[in-house]
């Protein structure tokens, strides 16, 4: 680096600050503009340089450096603290002609003839926090407080876990300040969201450790906010969106006043600090276009990486909100315009079950057509028998439907009224597999039906198309409809209605439960001809999938024909992880399938691991070692894995190269290290060859103990467990 010699003349305090600097920079780039410019090891190398320094200088250690992330853990529970200003809520608005009546108040409220803008901005569905700046040395500011919204006007000082937010600056420069025209100490007002994809992985770890699955992001994140372990929140990766700038307490009676003169200015104010700033904002000057960006608004709902329930809008300037003031307890300058809600009301045709990969029998709601939110819904789940009992629904009754972004739809009460008579059959559980006539089983502390018949079609149905999607073996055209074709099914084209009505439990039974709860083409009851696969494997045998026998198959022409061989061979390039999480192992999903593939780099020595090397591996527990060990004893699996091979699919992978230093060795982290984060040790530890538990037992080798080490330590001091300090574990890592 160019620059290099020069730092090396630089005072320690100097070369600490410069590489704040940087890191800050960068943190801005990863975080916030979502535009990184350094690979995660230039990242980490400039960090831990940081680091070393810090170490050697403890008292140039400052709260806002970004080492300082995660920190100490709030002792017990989180102080309640009053906001500078309430935290109101907003008026709702929830069609055209309220927002158009609301817009008619704005302006009879002001002058005549004077104009008014709107800035129009998402409505986030998360949780509103409060953040306070305070001047810092050589005018820089940083963060102080963040307080969750409470009840409007006292919230709960959260602040250590809102430092984990990468995107929630801890230290704003002062030329950043001065480009942005910001004092030293203002608030922020936002919002916090775990973004969809954040949730589904908490999800998948949740349902891999046993635990219910989180309802939903917004309760995922509120929940997350308020842990006591900073560790977790660090680890969920939060977001927090600007919204508001106000003034800082030292304002006097304008603390919690706008800072700016309006909201336009204050969320480009709010860009150049540094502040996560939702890109979707724009100022209008009529309700017209308001409308417009309603709409457009609702269309890119799904698209987007994070829920959103509605369009907030706000009278820009803020003299006229001041002229407009207060009605109450809400603003008269600003409405949240709600989106209708994605649920609707309709009959309850008949119940089918259906059969899933692991034999699972889930009941499946067949439902008078409605449309929710712009989307035909007919079929909704109803999970399993213990939710039909809670709903206490019955074939005929009128149901209360909802859907979420990619959530299938489900059921969430009966409507019972004047207009809505209940239904009188009840739902019947059937007592064989609806596809293989096998006995159901219910497991003792299960609440699912199960078809154990390992060979039922119906397994090997969804086998295939979980095998074939994106996520597995991504074979493009092996959707639904071919499954259905290649098991021997024809495709008819009768209407849905057509076909369930009329329908009773039992009925139900015989035919359609094949489908899935999406709306695509039903498929006849029985298979019509020779089915083309019996087996994954079969999907790659060239004497029964090629070019001729696809080309016998109903719409299929040459191009779909030649497309799907293609995409088959390709398939073979897949990595192991792949094959692994295609494989279907019950309890591996995509991160415990990369970390097998990762530790063993084959499919031999997997095969061969007992349950003890495979509980060695990081994240995996007795339970999931235990179903791949059973995966990997059943000879039918095993003649899969050696058809497979034979086929030229993929069963080696790159080990990942762990040092040995640490083999062999079992880590308990307690308390807060004086430089290492807790996820930083265990990333090391790891790298090391060593394995990191959550609690102390006699297997434990050390325990190593930061500040405020809690009963982890005490523990190991009854058990006779060696206690290292941070040093003590970095001199073991050499
Ligand atoms: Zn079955």
């Amino acid at each position: 680096m160019a620059h290099e010699s020069s730092t090396a003349k630089l005072s320690p305090e100097q070369q600490i600050d410069a590489l704040r600097e940087e890191l800050r920079h960068h943190e801005y780039l990863y975080y916030v503009m979502d535009a990184p410019q350094w690979t995660d090891a230039q990242y980490d190398a400039r960090m831990n340089q940081l680091r070393a320094l810090e170490a050697e200088h403890p008292g140039l250690i400052t709260s806002d450096s970004p080492t300082q992330r995660v920190g100490g853990k709030p002792k017990e529970g989180f102080a309640k603290v009053a906001h500078s200003r309430p935290m109101l809520s907003l008026d709702n608005a929830y069609n055209e002609e309220e927002l158009r009546a609301w817009g008619e108040r704005v302006v009879g409220g002001l002058a005549l003839a004077e104009s008014v803008q709107y800035v129009c901005e998402l409505k986030l569905d998360g949780l509103s926090l409060a953040l306070q700046y305070e001047a810092g040395a050589r005018g820089v500011a940083t963060l102080k407080t963040g307080i969750t919204r409470g009840d409007g006007t006292i919230g709960e000082d959260v602040t250590t876990n809102v430092r984990t937010i990468r995107s929630v600056p801890l230290h704003i420069s002062a030329k950043k300040l001065e480009e942005a025209g910001l004092p030293a100490e203002f608030e922020v007002r936002g919002e916090v969201v775990l973004p969809q994809k954040a949730f589904e992985r908490m999800n998948e770890e949740r349902v891999a450790q046993g635990l219910a699955p989180a309802a939903n992001p917004r309760n995922a994140a509120a929940g997350t906010i308020r842990t006591l372990e900073p560790n977790i929140v660090a680890q969920r990766r939060l977001e927090l969106f600007a919204y508001f700038l106000l003034s800082g307490s030292g304002a006097g009676d304008a603390a919690g006043e706008p800072l700016l003169s309006s909201q336009s200015a204050a969320l480009q104010a709010l860009r150049e600090a540094g502040f996560l700033v939702n890109p979707h904002a724009r100022t209008v000057k009529s309700i017209d276009q308001v409308l417009t960006f309603i709409a457009e608004a609702d269309a890119m709902r799904d698209s987007l990486p994070y829920e959103i329930d509605g369009v907030v809008i706000k009278v820009d300037a803020v003299a006229q909100q001041r002229r407009l003031g207060f009605t109450g307890k809400a603003p008269r300058w600003a409405i949240a315009y709600k989106f209708p809600a994605r649920a609707g009301i309709t009959q309850l045709k008949g119940v089918l079950f259906q059969v899933g990969r692991t034999g699972k029998v889930t009941p499946v709601a067949a439902l008078t057509p409605v449309s929710i939110g712009g989307t035909t819904v007919t079929r909704a789940t109803l999970h399993n028998p213990d939710e039909v009992v809670r709903l206490g629904v019955r074939i005929g009754d009128f149901v209360s439907v909802e859907r979420g972004g990619d959530v299938i739809p489900k059921i969430t009460e009966v409507v019972s009224d004047a207009s809505h008579p209940r239904g009188e059959q009840e739902i019947v559980f059937p007592t064989s597999c609806p596809r293989c006539g096998e006995g159901l089983v219910r497991e003792p502390g299960e609440v699912d039906l199960r078809c154990v018949n390992v060979s039922c079609p119906a397994r090997l149905e969804e086998e295939l198309r979980h095998f074939a999607s994106r996520g597995v073996m991504n074979i493009e055209g092996l959707g639904e409809s071919m499954v259905a074709q290649l098991l021997g099914h024809t495709l008819v084209e009768q209407s849905e209605a057509a076909s369930l009505s009329p329908v009773s439990a039992s009925s139900a039974n015989s035919g359609l439960d094949e489908n899935a709860l999406d709306d695509a083409g039903d498929i006849a009851e029985e298979p019509t001809r020779k089915a083309l696969v019996h087996s994954i494997a079969d999907l790659y045998d060239p004497e029964k999938v090629n070019r001729g026998t696809l080309l016998m198959l109903e719409r299929v022409g040459e191009k779909t024909a030649d497309a799907l061989m293609e995409q088959i061979e390709r398939s073979k390039k897949q990595p192991l992880q792949r094959v692994l999480l295609g494989l279907g192992i019950r309890h591996v999903g995509e991160r415990t399938a990369q970390a097998l593939a990762e530790e063993f780099g084959s499919i031999d020595v997997l095969i061969a691991a007992t349950e003890e090397e495979l509980t060695r591996v990081n994240d995996i527990g007795p339970k999931v070692a235990a179903t791949v060990r059973e995966f990997f004893s059943n000879e039918r699996n095993l003649a899969l894995v050696e058809r497979l091979r034979g086929y030229g699919l993929t069963f080696t992978a790159e080990r990942k190269v762990r040092g040995t230093a640490l083999a062999g060795l079992m880590f308990v982290l307690t308390g807060t290290l004086p430089t290492l984060t807790r996820e930083e040790a265990k990333e090391r530890i790891e790298a090391a060859g060593g394995k990191v538990s959550g609690s102390v037992s006699k297997k434990t080798s050390y325990v190593v103990a930061g500040e405020e080490a809690g009963s982890k330590l005490e523990k190991a001091q009854q058990l006779g467990v060696a206690v290292l300090d941070e040093a003590g574990l970095l001199a073991m890592l050499g």
